[in-house]
């Protein structure tokens, strides 16, 4: 593959990063994953401005203008030769010299990394006909989730831990309540209405979400933005989650209890059908 590194496009075994960089010492970094449908960018608006909000949350540097960040992601795509897949983009706060709490200089070069993946069955993924098991966990993450960091450990315990299970994924649970799952926002359908948390601290802020939700309002679907309970979700007619690498992903068991009739539920079809039609006349 090719890389971007810093201004430059290398082979990805040439790409070396410092170890004194503190994306690897802190997690001191963000990140976005911007699917690739067509050859073209998903939602690529979306999560530029994300991105640019996560850089000003941590007071990093913004190293390249929107115009820029497309012309890296397009060339990425055209060097590797992407059809279905993604962008892979991290900011790192730069080298901060030996591990320090204070942050480096102000004029501290930030640190840029963008690579592809291939995915060949991003749409036609056998997952969303088969939907997604769950089990829940307790969600003990830091109470900045709006902030897409690196720091992603304890989801990455969560995935293991389901895996382990024999679940697809975990549904994160704090003060009795759900908030996403490891890497997703989730939703839970009842009499034709899609619940799904509101937006705060305690979430990222979905591209896909916005989009899928927008899409909802625009089909007369229900949408009500509120927290809901692991019994509630397991009483309900339909499940999924939504991200920019499953788009939406219907939830079929939750804890081990078939959630509706225990297959992908006809709203959360709908949806995946509207959304990746509609991404891929709108992709970039
Ligand atoms: N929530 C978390 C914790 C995530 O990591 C992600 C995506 O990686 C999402 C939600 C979904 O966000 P998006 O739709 O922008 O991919």
């Amino acid at each position: 593959r090719t890389v971007y590194l810093n201004g430059d496009y290398l082979p990805e075994t040439e790409a070396k990063v410092s170890i004194f960089d503190r994306g690897f010492i802190m997690a001191d970094a963000v990140y976005e994953v911007t699917s690739v449908i067509d050859s073209k960018l998903v939602d690529f608006a979306g999560h530029m401005a994300r991105l640019e909000r996560s850089l000003g949350e941590l007071g990093i540097a913004k190293p390249l203008t929107t115009d820029e960040w497309l012309a890296v992601h397009r060339a990425l795509i055209e060097k590797n030769e992407i059809a279905d897949g993604a962008v892979y983009l991290q900011v790192t706060r730069g080298n901060g010299g030996d591990r320090d709490f204070v942050y480096p200089p102000s004029d501290t070069a930030p640190t840029v990394v963008a690579y592809t993946w291939q995915k060949p069955l991003l749409v036609d993924n056998p997952d969303a006909q088969r939907g997604w098991t769950v089990i829940s966990l307790p969600d003990i993450r830091w109470h900045r989730r709006d902030i897409k960091t690196v720091q992603l450990l304890y989801p990455s315990m969560a995935k293991m831990e389901a895996k382990a299970k024999g679940a697809d994924d975990a549904w994160l649970v704090e003060d009795g309540t759900v908030t996403e799952g490891t890497s997703n926002n989730v939703y839970i359908v009842k009499n034709g209405r899609i619940i799904t948390r509101e937006l705060s601290k305690d979430i990222l802020h979905g591209i896909t979400r916005a989009a899928v939700l927008r899409f909802a309002a625009e089909a007369q679907m229900e949408v009500e933005e509120r927290p809901f309970t692991i019994a509630e979700a397991q009483a309900a007619d339909e499940a999924f989650a939504t991200s920019a690498s499953s788009f939406v992903m219907p939830v079929v068991s939750i804890d081990g209890t078939p959630v509706g009739t225990g297959k992908p539920g006809p709203v959360a079809r709908r949806l995946r059908e509207i959304y990746v039609e509609e991404s891929r006349k709108a992709a970039i």
